[in-house]
């Protein structure tokens, strides 16, 4: 029997069909991963295949120590990224990520992306920084990006490529990204228009007995 329930796979698959029809991906971008702590492992999506052929069984369990354990396909090339943030993160269980237009047009210019949505604020948790360009496929650049993100926020956009984020559960990560995504789209134009008046969480009152959007 796998290491990665089937429930897990699907979950896998329909936030990567869920990434594509939101607008965070095309064709092959980006990957998503969930922790399976009883094994010291992760599974995740396979490197190079598009998300509307993409099948369950196709999905790769890995080792912590990066090792493959399940799988017939080469996991994701940012495998060794997603262990260094799990590595990082022991809150972490699931890691999206995206290569979406606008969070990546302040990763093109190397400008924190500053929270103006209340969204951003209550799943990124704060501004997202910008990591300078480098190529993401090993482990010193899992490192620096996890270093970035630090341990109060949940994402972090990589210069000239894309976005990670995390969360408790892949939901969790997805909303994340789906955040940082909208608030990028809105800062753009506030600043266009005027000063955007910029949230800080630790600001924010949340009324006793809230529901969160
Ligand atoms: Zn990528």
């Amino acid at each position: 029997m796998s290491r990665a329930s089937n429930e897990l796979r699907e979950e896998i698959l329909y936030w990567c069909r869920e990434s594509v029809r939101t607008g965070l991906n095309f064709n092959t971008q980006g990957n998503i991963s969930i922790r399976l702590p009883e094994h010291e492992a992760i599974v995740i999506t396979p490197s190079g295949i598009r998300y509307d052929v993409l099948t369950i069984d196709q999905m790769v369990v890995v080792g912590y120590d990066g090792v493959v354990i399940e799988g017939d396909l080469f996991p994701s090339t940012e495998t060794d990224v997603h262990l260094a943030h799990y590595r990082r993160r022991p809150d972490v269980n699931a890691i999206v990520h995206t290569e979406s237009p606008w969070a990546n047009m302040f990763g093109a210019v190397g400008k924190t992306i500053d929270p103006v949505l209340l969204n951003m604020v209550l799943y990124a948790k704060g501004a997202v920084r910008i990591m300078p360009f480098e190529f993401s496929t090993n482990t010193d650049f899992g490192e620096l990006s996890a270093a970035l993100m630090g341990d109060d926020t949940n994402a972090v956009v990589w210069g000239n490529h894309g976005m990670i984020s995390v969360g408790e559960d892949v939901a969790g990560a997805f909303k994340v990204a789906v955040a940082v995504e909208a608030n990028a789209q809105v800062l753009h134009g506030a600043l266009a228009l005027g000063t955007p008046n910029i949230l800080q969480l630790e600001n924010i009152v949340i009324p006793e007995g809230a529901r969160l959007p």
